[in-house]
């Protein structure tokens, strides 16, 4: 097939499931696919590592192009429309990418537009720049600056224990809507809430934060709690892009999609990450925003445009979820191992064989997506059908 035969398919966010589909669909269907991604960086961001840079640590800012060569070309710059009707992505400085097929994979970012001032006075980790400007804060605070870290899920309290573990002079506040770790087995909140006691970190528990003012935290119930430095880690939302296009989101503003992930108003259309909406699976738990689902759905849309440009019918995703790792700083961890549905199982690791295990699963990543490089579809995930019972009582998703 000659490359003027060959479909255009574009791919809009460069995150850990936009560069992993890239570069797998480039591979697996060389002669049918030429691929396009827009970022507007040059760089892949480790963005699970933000808390580290935050914190003065050196993490490593691969370039696109060592994971890709030639076999996927890059444009640098902003997506602000979704012309689907047009097959084509109109970009900020006014050009146009036109498409065949699009994978939607813009992810997230923390969410500062629910609560006022949080934008305006808290730091918040979503690039490069944002968590440098923090580690600068951070560095040049003297003994004793109140620091609070707005946010009770895995983000905010990686946040906190490791700001505290770098930084003793400091006093770190870790402010929660509810209790700590409240979506977790006993045994591990206990060792969460102890590992926060030994580091000295205050709990602020049942705090509904309504406004964030430039020295303290307003609450629902009229308190405040005051701040030298705040930082806002109140969950994700998804990127806007789908629902500004005028194709059909759910309700936290990701793409509605089908089995494979494709758009249920677009098919042509299909996501992989935190911007896939959960697809309507036999059985299993509804997908979050968080890096366990990255691999599998940025493989998943890979395959999906790979069988459709052969002209077959493309698989469902398979996925069912692991475990919940979350860093402690450095030296500490915990591992909540959950069943297929996301529910906290009794096994557990903690300590340093969990801050190791927590280590290897974040470098993993990257290699992941170099691998695929030079062996197409080479990412693989255990899998296991749930019992289809667990369908029937979702959990409630504890967010990154
Ligand atoms: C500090 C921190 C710690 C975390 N720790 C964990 C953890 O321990 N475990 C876990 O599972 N998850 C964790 N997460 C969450 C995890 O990082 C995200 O779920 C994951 O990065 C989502 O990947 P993604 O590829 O979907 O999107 P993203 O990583 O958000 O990447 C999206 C990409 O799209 C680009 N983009 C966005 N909009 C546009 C546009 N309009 N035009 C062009 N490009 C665009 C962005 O530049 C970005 O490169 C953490 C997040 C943070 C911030």
């Amino acid at each position: 097939m000659s490359q003027r035969q060959r479909e255009e398919v574009v791919v809009i966010g460069g995150g850990y499931a936009g560069t992993l589909a890239a570069i797998r669909l480039a591979g697996r269907a060389r002669r049918r696919v030429h691929v396009t991604m827009v970022d507007p960086k040059t760089e892949f961001v480790q963005r699970l590592r933000l808390h580290q840079v935050a914190t003065g640590q050196r993490i490593a800012a691969p370039a696109y192009r060592k994971f890709f060569g030639r076999k996927v070309d890059l444009v640098r710059g902003w997506a602000e429309e979704i012309d689907s009707d047009a097959g084509a992505v109109r970009l900020a400085d006014g050009s146009r990418l036109p498409f065949d097929r699009l994978i939607y994979a813009a992810g997230s970012t923390i969410d500062t537009f629910s609560v006022p001032g949080a934008a305006e006075h808290a730091y918040r980790l979503n690039d490069i720049p944002s968590a440098r400007r923090l580690d600068h804060a951070l560095r040049y605070s003297g003994e004793g600056r109140e620091v609070a870290v707005v946010g009770g899920g895995m983000t905010g309290i990686e946040m906190a224990t490791e700001i505290a573990e770098r930084y003793s002079h400091l006093r770190v506040k870790l402010v929660t809507s509810g209790t700590l770790g409240g979506w977790l087995s006993d045994r591990a909140r206990d060792y969460l809430r102890q590992h926060v006691g030994r580091r000295g970190i205050e709990l602020v528990e049942r705090a509904r934060v309504q406004g964030v003012e430039p020295r303290h935290l307003t609450l629902a119930d009229g308190s405040e709690v005051p701040f030298g430095l705040s930082i806002w880690c109140g969950g994700f939302v998804a990127s806007p892009l789908a629902a500004n296009s005028g194709l059909e989101v759910d309700e936290l503003g990701r793409l509605a999609v089908d089995r494979s992930l494709r758009s249920v108003s677009h098919p042509q259309i299909v996501a992989a990450g935190d911007t896939a909406g959960t697809p309507p699976f036999v059985a299993g738990a509804p997908l979050r925003m968080c890096c366990q689902i990255t691999g599998p759905t940025g493989a998943q849309a890979a395959d999906t445009v790979a069988a459709e440009v052969r002209g077959r019918e493309p698989k469902p995703l398979r996925f069912g979820y692991i475990h919940q790792p979350i860093s402690l700083g450095r030296r500490d961890g915990l591992i909540q191992f959950v069943d297929r549905g996301d529910r906290p199982t009794k096994r557990m690791l903690t300590g340093r064989r969990a801050a190791l295990y927590k280590e290897v699963i974040s470098a993993s990543a990257v290699p992941a997506i170099k691998f695929e490089r030079w062996v197409p579809g080479s990412s693989v995930w255990p899998f296991k059908e749930p019992k289809a019972e667990t369908v029937a009582e979702l959990p409630a998703t504890a967010g990154s």
